[in-house]
């Protein structure tokens, strides 16, 4: 199969789908099993499908992630969105998935993060960066406002997950989300103020981690194409093997591996 990011639904625990139609494995049945992942030395660029020796942000070719609306400058940097003044890379990439709406949400990580994401993609973008909790700050009307937004909150939280830490699950429990939410809206610029949404609901997310380790180790296929072990949990995009190893499934978006369960 050719890895892509795994497919999540907010059960508790969260469940996780990896590879698609026939050759789909929900991983929730596999956890306390040996797994072997095997990379075939291929990588197909996820927009182009071409070959490509080395693959640039998350599975794509260079010319791809040079040119590729799904790898524009605004989407790991919303406020540079110029999809309202109808420009960017493709204009009808930018109208469907930036002149729509856009939340700006704290998410409890290893730290309280804040994030932009479009609104269809809540909570699959918690669950997908490994939050055990988020709350909802803003709506926008599209991705240049939440991320004029996100950058006013930066001063008060950061914009960065350690996936180290979050997948140690350092994460202080005490946290409330809520007060951190009311906080937030006294520092926020009175002129992005009408995006505030009152509900204070905090969605909670639980993943299926059998045991926590006390250190992670992370793997990549192109140091070792052949991975095994125990699959002893799932967290954000990574897989625990042995308690320890980890593997970030989403980094390998196009790697061509034969799975073994
Ligand atoms: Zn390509
Ligand atoms: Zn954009």
């Amino acid at each position: 199969m050719i890895l892509s990011k795994l497919k999540t639904s907010l059960d508790s625990p969260v469940s996780y789908v990896l590879g698609k139609d026939t050759d789909a494995f929900l991983l929730n049945d596999l956890l306390g099993k040996k797994i072997k992942l095997s990379w075939t030395g291929i990588i197909e660029c996820v927009k182009c499908q071409k070959h490509t020796k080395k693959s640039f942000g998350e599975g794509f070719c260079f010319t791809c992630f040079q040119s590729a609306p799904e790898a524009s400058p605004c989407i790991l940097r919303p406020e540079l969105c110029r999809a309202h003044l109808g420009e960017g890379r493709d204009l009808v990439y930018e109208t469907t998935h930036h002149l729509q709406p856009h939340i700006v949400y704290l998410a409890l990580t290893d730290v309280v993060k804040v994030g932009v994401t479009r609104k269809t993609q809540v909570p699959t973008r918690w669950i997908d960066q490994g939050a055990a909790a988020a709350i909802i700050l803003a709506e926008t009307q599209n991705r240049y406002q939440a991320g004029m937004l996100e950058v006013a909150m930066k001063e008060l939280y950061t914009d960065k997950t350690n996936w180290r830490k979050m997948l140690l699950n350092t994460t202080g429990e005490e946290v409330d989300l809520s007060e951190e939410k009311w906080q937030a809206h006294d520092q926020m610029p009175s002129d992005l103020a009408n995006f505030w949404v009152e509900n204070d609901d905090i969605t909670h997310i639980n993943y299926p981690v059998l045991i926590y380790p006390e250190l992670v180790n992370s793997l990549t296929f192109d140091s070792q194409p052949n991975i095994e072990g125990v699959l002893t949990g799932i967290r954000g995009q990574y897989l625990y093997l042995d308690e320890k190893n980890v593997l970030n499934i989403r980094r390998h978006s196009g790697y061509e591996i034969a799975f073994n369960a």
